[in-house]
């Protein structure tokens, strides 16, 4: 239960959208914060180049690995990992101002940044989306053609490592289906 009145449980106001690449998490989570207006979308850093179409500050901030250093050594990152040759973060302030102002968060990261959330803020509520079956995964990775041969098979070696971990999550949700895999984490920040 939450406080009285909020609507949020206290336990759900940190939710951590973990899981494979390719099983969809940035559409459940987009989906998810249409649902959920006051919800705080926690913006990475990354210094993975942008994708076609990605916009600094929205997708992530792009940055490169001095910068990621310096904000590792100033304690600005609430947590940190490599993917696939990149480093990902998640800066620390702006997760905790919408906390401290009664706003539920959501941080999109990987399984050991997940881990590392787990030890920092042992409230928080994590949640591992898995793809249907594993075809489809690889049918996604294939498909979105914004990545070589070499990344996806990457991709999908880390995606076997990362479905391997689901019993560290608090819930697992199967994305079959955008809108449907949307509703059950806003009934998950609702009512835990
Ligand atoms: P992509 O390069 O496909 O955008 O992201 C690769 C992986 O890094 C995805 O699983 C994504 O969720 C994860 N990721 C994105 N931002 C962060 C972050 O701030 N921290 C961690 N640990 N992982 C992140």
């Amino acid at each position: 239960g939450g406080e009285p009145g909020s609507g949020t449980s206290a336990r759900a106001r940190l939710l951590v959208v973990s899981g494979p690449s390719g099983v969809g998490k940035s559409s459940v989570v987009t989906e998810l914060r249409r649902l959920l207006p006051e919800l705080y979308f926690s913006v990475s850093v990354t210094t993975r180049p942008p994708r076609p179409g990605e916009v600094d500050g929205e997708h992530y901030h792009f940055i490169d690995d001095r910068a990621f250093d310096e904000l590792i050594a100033s304690g600005g990152l609430l947590e940190y990992a490599e993917y696939a040759g990149n480093r990902y973060g998640t800066p620390r302030a702006p997760v905790e101002r919408a906390l401290g102002e009664g706003n539920p968060a959501v941080l999109e990261i990987e399984l050991a940044g997940a881990r590392q959330v787990r030890v920092a803020m042992p409230e928080a509520l994590l949640v591992m989306l898995a793809p249907p079956n594993w075809q489809e995964l690889v049918d996604r990775l294939t498909g979105r053609g914004t990545e070589g041969a070499d990344v996806v098979d990457r991709r999908l070696r880390t995606a076997k490592a990362e479905l391997g971990a689901a019993e560290e999550f608090d819930e697992v949700v199967v994305n079959a289906d955008v809108r449907s895999s949307a509703e059950q984490l806003l009934t998950l920040i609702r009512c835990r």
